[in-house]
């Protein structure tokens, strides 16, 4: 059996929403993606999206209390009961501890949190690349850097807080979809 409650961590660019995606497919259960849902909420002109624009822009996250706000309300829907996979939330210690008591209230705790490693160089080299696929407005060197600075600073240390509830488990991010695919599937099993 494999698990169903996932939390990918990773910095920009090391394949969390390509290995996300991949996974609700397999796993049946949704990818739950606050970037996506911030990108939605701008092109929807909606108010979390006229607060969350400018962060996005600079590269900067999201204030806690809105990020918080909106990935509870997301996990409580019907579709997240059978299980979920975190995509870029939590971010920050605030988050992760909203996450567990919201989880543990909901009697659903995370069962692991897989994440992908990656040198800096290889990311923003994926980024630039991706910049100029999906013309993204914050993939430009200057903001990646920023997004970069901002994961080490405020991201990284999740990586200790799962480590130390025993639920991390770090796999290579570096190689093909398949590949990678292929070493989470692994973890999970
Ligand atoms: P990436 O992982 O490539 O940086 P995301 O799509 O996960 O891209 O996030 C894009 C932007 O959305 C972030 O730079 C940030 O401004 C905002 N964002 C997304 N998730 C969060 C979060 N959990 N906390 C704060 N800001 C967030």
């Amino acid at each position: 059996m494999s698990a169903t409650r996932l939390l990918l961590l990773g910095p920009p660019g090391a394949g969390k929403g390509t290995q996300a995606a991949r996974l609700m497919d397999a796993l049946g259960v949704p990818q739950i993606s606050t970037g996506d849902m911030f990108r939605a909420a701008v092109a929807d002109g909606t108010e979390v999206g006229q607060l969350a624009k400018g962060y996005m822009d600079r590269g900067e996250l999201v204030p806690d209390e809105v990020v918080i706000r909106v990935a509870a309300e997301r996990l409580r829907k019907d579709d997240a009961a059978k299980g979920f996979i975190l995509d870029g939330f939590p971010r920050t210690t605030a988050q992760a501890e909203a996450l567990d008591s919201l989880l543990s209230e909901l009697g659903r705790p995370l069962e692991i949190c897989v994440a992908l490693v990656c040198s800096d160089d290889e990311l923003v080299r994926r980024l630039l690349k991706r910049a100029g696929i999906e013309g993204r407005a914050d993939d430009n060197e200057d903001i990646i850097r920023n997004r970069m600075r901002v994961y080490h600073a405020e991201t990284a240390p999740l990586l200790d807080y799962y480590r130390t509830r025993g639920l991390l488990a770090e796999v290579d991010g570096l190689g093909g979809i398949e590949e990678i695919a292929g070493r989470i599937a692994e973890v999970l099993a």
